[in-house]
């Protein structure tokens, strides 16, 4: 076993400091999504999520509520993000109904993800310029800016077969002295990850799918990859929480789970 269990506890637990230490805050959203705040700026991944979708979860009813409004965790989106089109990570309707009325929201993603909102809401689409396409490829990964956040967008292929198409972005969200790896649903394979140059990038908070601590070649991929000192496991059904939460808590303790959505974590960097 990799981990070291002892150890990793202790300083997994350091990093959980009180709100007011706090350099950056993670919130767990539906199924993949997140928010990341310095407390000034905030950046939204996969977050307009609000209905279940296979056996993935949608928001409860009071969060749903907030996203409606944009307010409460919801508020002052600075900048938006989805990883691929799959509907558990975007879906188009609620996309449209939230930068329209978080009116400050940039939002930026791919061809793909943005084809299937213009058949929602085509105006705001084809003329804001809130909205941005990004088209990285392999080895030339897209860097932005929005108010201080710093973001590479970089390719991390989906799969084979009908998934080889999916463009499905990896984020390196540099914010608040730390940088925060989300990977949308980049499949079990050490090839890419080594493509995009994970091995060279340190990480202080990674969310990872949680099929990734399964067992199979996902766990040597989060150790050689994606060893970040927080790491949080996401896209985990509702149904299979229970059995999931007591899985990774036995093998991988180290490893947080942000429930139920809207659970909100603290990390801080001067105890990195
Ligand atoms: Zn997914
Ligand atoms: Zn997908």
């Amino acid at each position: 076993m990799w981990l070291k269990k002892g150890v990793f506890s202790l300083v997994v637990f350091a990093l959980i400091s009180p709100a007011a230490w706090a350099d950056i805050t993670i919130t767990q959203l539906a199924n993949d999504g997140a928010i990341i705040s310095d407390g000034t700026t905030r950046v939204m991944i996969d977050g307009m999520v609000v209905e279940p979708y296979s056996v993935y979860g949608g928001l409860p009813e009071n969060a749903a509520a907030m996203f409606k409004k944009a307010s409460g965790p919801y508020a002052g989106i600075d900048l938006a993000l989805a990883s691929h089109r799959h509907h558990e990570h975007n879906q188009p309707f609620f996309a449209c109904e939230f930068l329209k009325n978080s009116k400050d929201t940039v939002f930026v993603s791919s061809s793909q993800v943005l084809g299937l909102m213009r058949e929602k809401c085509r105006k705001l689409v084809t003329t804001d310029p809130r909205i941005r396409e990004i088209d990285p490829q392999y080895g030339e990964p897209q860097v932005f800016e929005v108010k201080g956040a710093k973001v590479t967008v970089f390719l991390l292929s989906h799969g084979v077969f009908k998934y080889a198409t999916i463009q499905n972005y990896g984020h390196l969200i540099e914010i608040g002295g730390m940088t925060v790896l989300h990977i949308g649903d980049a499949e079990v394979s050490p090839e890419d990850f080594q493509t995009a140059g994970l091995d060279q990038v340190k990480v202080d908070v990674a969310l990872i799918p949680f099929g990734f601590f399964r067992q199979g070649p996902g766990t040597a991929i989060v150790q050689q990859y994606m060893d970040a000192p927080v790491k949080i496991a996401i896209h985990i059904p509702p149904d299979e929480m229970d059995e999931i939460k007591a899985d990774i808590g036995e093998n991988f303790p180290a490893v947080t789970i942000l429930e139920p959505t809207l659970k909100e974590m603290s990390v801080s960097s001067a105890l990195q």
